[in-house]
């Protein structure tokens, strides 16, 4: 690799004071030692505890929806969300192929089959256009459903995500399944602190889900949540997630297979640290993004990828994009041997053993953008 490349490195190095820079690395300081140590000191740590319900009621305040659920990890908010909304088994749910393996396995979950989908180059999100000239051919509604011509299956939602952050095209998604009958469920898992025209990702679908992983832009240790503005949908979502039990002073009657995924006290009380200081967050992630488009302008054929217009996005995950003169694999070895962690994007799911014989469309802008993205570290410098 070239005297660029070395550059590079070193001014990333330097920026983050450290010879080893992680991708991704969460950021705390007394005010998570605080609320996390009150739990401990109360013995307030699991099932049941003050923190879960401000954080709900926190998270719900700052995207601006009605109600949140919170939960264990952002697979299991997908879970849930895609059966509350009713995806039963044998249906078909549109998602795209370029995402995290959870949205997929969310609905395998279901006994539902994912049906892959492409992307947009610009948003890297799920391309409207394509989308809809493939359910015109594919697709056709039989008493106000949308049915798969070809497999005879329902095709009952569509799941877009918005990658590393950058919202998709919402106004058009959202168009499309009101005309196709499809319920709309967002992945939101990586765009907390995003917003398309103004309005917080999360918010368009009938329910969305979140995480709070480790690696995400806020975390919890591990943690999700399920939005929504629909109160019958979220009181359905708290009582699934918490073993379906019938309140009741002694006696334990559940009404039916409910899931144990309740966030623990101790997890929400990090996350209600960590939610006091996101919009610092975004905002130091925004001088981070500065910084980058200052050393990508140094390369010729390659772009840092930037918010799609008429959206603000939170800057996740940082994003290059290089044209056929590089190669992708070359440059991972050369970033993470020099101690930049640096990953690709995701193997497509559908590339994957166990969802090689899902339906989908063609999937050529997701199989390019495979072959050219590199995500570099991303968390805020303090
Ligand atoms: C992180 C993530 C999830 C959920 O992951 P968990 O690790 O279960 O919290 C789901 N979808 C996408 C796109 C993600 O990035």
């Amino acid at each position: 690799m070239n005297k660029q490349w070395i550059e590079f490195v070193e001014n990333i190095k330097k920026l983050y004071g450290k010879d080893f820079v992680a991708l991704h690395e969460p950021t705390f300081n007394e005010k998570e030692v605080d609320y996390v140590t009150d739990c401990v000191k109360t013995g307030w740590v699991s099932s049941v505890g003050s923190y879960v319900t401000r954080f709900e009621e926190d998270l719900a305040k700052f995207v601006g929806v009605k109600r949140a659920v919170a939960v264990v990890n952002g697979t299991a908010a997908l879970h849930i969300a895609l059966k509350i909304v009713g995806v039963e088994a044998n249906d078909e749910v549109l998602m795209p192929s370029l995402t995290f393996i959870a949205t997929a396995n969310a609905v395998s979950y279901l006994q539902a089959v994912p049906h892959f989908v492409d992307v947009n180059e610009e948003t890297l999100g799920v391309d409207p256009l394509k989308l809809e000239a493939y359910l015109m051919e594919m697709a056709e509604l039989r008493n106000g459903e949308l049915y798969n011509k070809q497999t005879n299956r329902r095709i009952k939602a569509l799941v877009p995500m918005h990658t590393f952050g950058h919202p998709c095209m919402m106004d058009e998604l959202v168009v499309l399944c009101e005309k196709y009958k499809l319920v709309l469920v967002e992945d939101a898992a990586e765009s907390l602190g995003s917003y398309y025209k103004g309005q917080h990702t999360g918010t368009f679908g009938k329910v969305s889900a979140m995480s709070f992983n480790g690696n995400k832009i806020i975390t919890t240790g591990g943690g999700g949540a399920i939005l929504t503005d629909n109160e019958t949908l979220a009181d359905y979502a708290k009582h699934l997630t918490t073993t379906a039990k019938v309140p009741h002073r002694w006696e334990f009657i559940h009404d039916e297979i409910g899931y144990n995924y309740r966030m623990p006290n101790i997890n929400a009380a990090l996350g209600c640290a960590q939610l006091e200081k996101l919009p610092e967050f975004i905002k130091k992630k925004q001088r981070l993004v500065a910084f980058y488009e200052k050393q990508i302008a140094k390369f010729e054929g390659i772009r840092l990828v930037k918010e799609p217009i008429g959206t603000k996005s939170n800057y996740w995950l940082q994003t290059i994009i290089m044209n056929e003169q590089y190669n992708r694999d070359e440059v991972l070895n050369f970033l993470n041997e020099q101690g930049v962690m640096s990953r690709p994007i995701w193997t497509p799911i559908h590339e994957l053993e166990m969802y090689r014989k899902c339906p989908r469309m063609n999937l050529n802008i997701t199989m390019i953008l495979k072959k050219k993205i590199v995500n570099i570290p991303s968390h805020i410098v303090i």
